[in-house]
């Protein structure tokens, strides 16, 4: 301790020595720099945002201004920069200021040290996904990361955001604080501003609260729900995430919420989130339930990843990829969570949490991926696969939400019994809560992530790390079931014979779409792409099309395809199928033992 603060006073020495030339003297009032944003958008159909930023006390003559390559939960870079047009620097007084593009998201501005200038820039924003911005004559959406630069070194400086909204439009929607005067807002640091998205608009808002924090739900676009079940619904969901860590950090939440012909994603954000849903979902029981599973999903990011989260994941590097093995924990053990709060609230029965769970083990056993590739290599990859799928991802890769989900279930259900059913998932997540959010104000490792495993559960899992998320041995399925009084069963998905291979003739043209890593059609070399012209001898009809799906083992299909303009044959067998289904049954009599493990993993009730 002692020796910490003396390190301190030599190092503040050293500053007044620099600052001040040899002669120790004081320094002149340092002058702090300040930073102020205005958003407006004069045009909306023109699908433009107009950016200006007016800067004041930076200490050296020339600033880099900066815009983000990717946003923080969608682990692709994006190029943001891509959009931006007529960047322009000016002096207090209107002068223009040299600027010259050093790299290809960076604008280096000369001006005289501590002055006050103005940056600005055009934005175009046609792209709407929770991921990117928009704007039209119906309203405006962005993420702060593809609209505000930021002073490269300067991310920590809080700023001042006015919205011009576009005429007719009356609200702004967003988690910032309000600042002073209408439609003004305060951001503690780039970082909140970056992750705080706005929704301009005529939106309406519905408001709810949980737990005694103020909710607000700003839906976009009609859509086909009684907002007083919706809101009552989400208040319970809400809710019920807050109790599985116990400590809430908001004070407020907003869920952005567009509703589109088609729509299905969101992100989370610090205090809110973007959620893109299809209009009519709300009109059917399994899409009212998806739209809560979708909410629960990124409202329970709050806690894991916003604040519980891998350390390469904060403070932000907006500059290139940020790399982390444990997407697997941030968005796979998430999606287990939306499913427990939705079973934990009674939105989903046990019979179907645990059928689900059963069609989940199938899906992932079933990808010829999950043989190929770890958790925690689909994680690091995600930049380069995951967000790039191609007509080969199946055969290379696993899904991080899908294995991290099903790993979730296997460390809760070890949990608990290794705890003789005192202790569960949601005790690991409290005790990172309190140690890397609260205490040390970062995010774990891999390693101190299974320590907190194993702190709770009162033993090691490192075989179980090792083997099925480091590596890609098959997770112990049965054994955990069984912890619970569950038997894990397996009968062929199919006795019929496959080829492997997938078709589409979407486009008027009978295409192949997919071929399955060591199947038939792997084997004997049809490509993604050939068009198939003959089934047979015989034109393809929707009778034999449907036999290229199945048929009996050892039956040849002769086709003849076109690849690169020329035609080809190829002779294929179907081979028996080695797809299993899963199923999950509870045993005859299970002990206490079990029965105490299944009470702490779904609740003491059915
Ligand atoms: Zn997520």
């Amino acid at each position: 301790m002692l020796r910490n603060s003396k390190t301190r006073l030599s190092h503040t020495a050293l500053a007044l020595l620099l600052a001040g030339g040899l002669a120790v003297q004081a320094r002149p009032a340092a002058v702090v720099p300040t930073l102020r944003y205005t958003l407006a958008m004069p045009a909306p159909q023109t699908h433009y945002f107009e950016v200006k930023m007016e800067l004041g006390g930076f200490p050296a003559d020339y600033t880099d201004v900066k815009m983000p390559v990717w946003a923080p939960g969608s682990y692709l870079v994006r190029e943001y920069s891509k959009n931006v047009e007529g960047f322009q620097a000016r002096t207090a007084a209107g002068q223009p200021l040299a600027v010259e593009k050093i790299n290809k998201n960076t604008w280096r501005v000369r001006h005289a040290k501590q002055a006050n200038f103005q940056v600005s820039y055009r934005v175009y924003a046609f792209e709407l996904t929770v991921r990117t911005s928009f704007i039209d004559a119906d309203h405006g959406y962005l993420n702060g990361t593809s609209v505000f630069m930021y002073p490269a070194d300067n991310k920590m400086l809080g700023s001042t955001v006015v919205v011009q909204p576009a005429a007719g439009w009356a609200q702004v929607s967003t988690a910032l604080r309000p600042g002073t005067g209408k439609f003004t807002y305060k951001a503690a640091s780039y970082d909140e501003l970056a992750d705080s998205p706005m929704e301009i608009g005529n939106q309406k808002v519905l408001e709810f609260t949980a737990n005694g924090t103020p909710h607000q739900v700003a839906m976009f676009g009609t859509y086909n729900a009684d907002d007083a079940k919706l809101t009552a619904d989400m208040k319970k969901v809400c809710e019920e995430a807050q109790r599985v860590v116990g400590q809430n950090p908001l004070d407020h939440y907003l869920f952005i919420v567009h509703n589109l012909e088609r729509g299905g994603g969101g992100l989370e954000h610090l205090y809110s989130t973007t959620l893109e849903v299809g209009r009519g979902t709300y009109g059917t029981e399994a899409g009212y339930k998806s739209f809560l599973g979708l909410a629960a999903h990124e409202y329970f990011h709050l806690w894991n990843v916003k604040r519980i989260r891998p350390v390469a994941l904060g403070p932000f590097d907006y500059d290139k990829e940020n790399y982390t093995h444990m997407l697997w924990v941030s968005e796979g053990i998430t999606t287990y969570y939306s499913k427990l709060i939705n079973l934990r609230v009674g939105n989903t029965a046990r019979e179907d949490f645990l059928n689900g769970l059963a069609n989940d083990i199938t899906s992932v056993e079933n990808t010829p991926g999950n043989r190929v590739q770890s958790a925690a290599e689909s994680s690091f990859d995600a930049w380069i696969k995951s967000y790039r799928q191609n007509e080969n991802s199946r055969n290379s890769e696993i899904n991080y939400y899908a294995k991290g989900d099903l790993i979730g279930t296997i460390l809760d259900l070890n949990i608990a019994e290794a705890t003789k059913g005192e202790k569960h998932l949601d005790d690991v997540f409290r005790l990172l809560y309190d140690t890397y959010y609260k205490k040390a104000s970062r995010g774990f490792t891999d390693m101190e992530f299974q320590d907190a495993v194993a702190k709770v559960a009162g033993r090691r899992y490192d075989d179980l790390f090792q083997n099925s998320v480091y590596g890609t041995k098959q997770l112990p399925y049965a054994t955990a079931l069984g912890y619970a009084g569950l038997t894990l069963t397996t009968t062929p998905l199919s006795t019929d014979g496959t080829l492997g291979a997938t078709f589409s003739n979407k486009t008027g043209k009978l295409l192949v779409t997919g071929v399955v890593r060591d199947r038939s059609a792997w084997n004997t070399g049809l490509s993604v792409n050939d068009e198939v012209l003959l089934i047979n001898g015989a034109a393809p009809s929707e009778e034999t099309v449907k036999s290229l799906m199945s048929g009996p083992v050892g039956s040849e299909v002769k086709l003849q395809v076109r690849r690169d303009g020329l035609n080809r044959d190829i002779t294929l067998k179907m081979m028996s199928n080695p797809d299993l289904k899963y199923q999950i049954q509870p045993m005859a009599n299970p002990t206490a033992a079990q029965q105490r493990v299944l009470a702490k993993w779904l609740g003491a009730t059915k």
